[in-house]
């Protein structure tokens, strides 16, 4: 497993932020102790978990930032594809208002997920506007704002 260097990652601009996106073979090194640049990524375990619900969708995808406070080192974050641009997201688990349903979903309104971004809160306004998506079993209503969730 080879360390990774920032300038060979995949990075977009989200929220006015540059944001590394991980692709498969890339979040697999991280996650396995890969460093970037020479600087090891603290904070695997959640991340860990977090790919197991990741590498089962392809619309969520693992990244990176360095927000200007971070002295250098690398925040992981989730983001999801919606239409044809990447969005921050938690991920949670949610329920179903109407069915039995209950299961994993993204929600782009959290507030810790904006960090590093020049304006949270004019991004996280904007994450209000972005379409809610149901149930995966009836169509109902979930309990959250949610932009994804997990079939199963
Ligand atoms: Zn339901």
């Amino acid at each position: 497993m080879g360390n990774l260097n920032s300038a060979s990652l995949h990075s977009i601009v989200v929220d006015e932020e540059e944001i590394y996106v991980l692709s498969s073979s890339e979040s697999i090194a991280v996650l396995e102790g890969a460093n970037i640049d020479g600087v090891p990524l603290s904070e695997i375990g959640i991340p860990q978990f977090w790919w197991k619900i990741i590498s089962g969708s392809d619309n969520l995808a693992l990244a990176l930032h360095r927000g200007p406070e971070t002295f250098g080192q690398w925040w992981f974050l989730v983001l999801c594809l919606i239409g044809d641009e990447y969005k921050r997201v938690e991920l949670l688990q949610g329920e179903c208002e109407s069915c039995d349903w209950t299961g994993w979903i993204a929600t782009p309104l959290s507030n810790e997920i904006y960090t590093g971004s020049p304006d949270r809160i004019a991004a996280f306004n904007r994450a209000k506007t972005l379409p809610v998506v149901g149930c995966p079993e009836c169509g109902g209503r979930l309990n959250k704002h949610a932009v994804w969730a997990a079939r199963s």
